[in-house]
């Protein structure tokens, strides 16, 4: 049987109205929730990236307000904007989009936006948050699987889960959400050797490595739900993800498209942030 595929679009633009109806309270107590955008140089798909936010921002209401710098930028020049930022009751939340060049030290200024305005949740202070179970923004792409999971009432207390990918912004603190549901979390890297042998005791695999189609069928137990959070760009021009679709969900109970499935999600979690951010900016509101 084929598998149950989850529309990250339709989840995602459901999630937009819903925000869409808080921005227009908050628009109309002059709390208009405002997001800004720091990008730097003239990488291709970061561009694309961050055109696709400014439209859902658009689509949902947020002023909206992007920051461009060229590639040969410094980190004390970006530091001052975040200072200015910071300082601007206008903007809730900021993103720096990545990745940021070489010489630039990324971690030092994704710092530099305080915790309160963090929506992307890459902050250090908003991952601890997240490894201590306190509150805090969570990073984008695993809160939106999060939510996918809910709305599809995937089981995930005492059933396995397997992330691959340990990055700071997708397999770390998707694998700490998913503990927080009491599932008993693997995370698998570049040296976990034989992957297979790991990702078939998964109900649930998430892919975050950016290898196309490095899940195959042969890797997936049945029944299992797959969340593909790979993105990558093929020679013909098309997106492609970490799993092999077409095949794997013919063995998984559950599957993510690539495009239309985890992206969608992250970039309305974005926007769920940023409406946060400005809602606990304000208590009266
Ligand atoms: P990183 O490159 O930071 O991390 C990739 C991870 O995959 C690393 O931990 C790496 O291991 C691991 N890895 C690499 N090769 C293998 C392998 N053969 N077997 C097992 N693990 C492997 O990537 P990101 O986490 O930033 O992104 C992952 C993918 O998700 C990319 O395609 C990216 O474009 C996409 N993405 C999509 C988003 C969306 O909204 N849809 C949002 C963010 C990312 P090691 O640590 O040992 O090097």
């Amino acid at each position: 049987m084929s598998a149950r595929i989850i529309d990250g679009k339709s989840l995602a633009a459901a999630l937009r109205t819903a925000l869409r109806t808080e921005v227009e309270r908050l628009a109309a107590l002059g709390r208009r929730p405002g997001l800004a955008v720091i990008l730097v140089g003239d990488d291709a798909a970061s561009r694309v990236y961050v055109r696709n936010k400014v439209r859902a921002c658009e689509e949902t209401g947020l002023r909206w307000e992007l920051h461009e710098f060229p590639a040969s930028v410094d980190d004390e020049t970006l530091l001052a904007r975040l200072a200015a930022l910071d300082r601007d009751d206008r903007v809730h939340g900021v993103l720096v989009q990545l990745p940021l060049p070489q010489h630039i030290d990324a971690q030092r200024v994704l710092s530099a936006v305080s915790a309160a305005k963090d929506v992307d949740g890459f902050h250090v202070h908003s991952l601890g948050a997240l490894l201590a179970g306190r509150p805090g923004f969570v990073p984008c792409t695993p809160a939106g699987i999060m939510h996918m999971l809910e709305r599809e009432r995937v089981p995930l207390a005492g059933r396995r889960a397997v992330v691959v990918g340990r990055s700071n912004i997708v397999g770390k603190p998707m694998a700490l959400l998913l503990l927080q549901t009491d599932a008993t979390v693997t995370i698998c890297h570049s040296k976990s050797g034989d992957l297979a042998a790991i990702t078939r005791e998964a109900d649930v695999l998430v892919a975050a490595v950016g290898r196309p189609r490095l899940i195959t069928a042969e890797m997936v137990k049945p029944g299992a739900c797959v969340i593909d959070v790979g993105t990558n760009r093929l020679a013909d021009g098309k997106l492609c993800g970490d799993v092999d679709f077409d095949r794997v969900k013919e063995v998984a109970g559950w599957i993510t498209p690539v495009p239309g499935g985890v992206g969608p999600m992250t970039i309305a979690m974005l926007i769920s942030n940023t409406v946060r951010a400005a809602l606990q900016s304000d208590r009266s509101a």
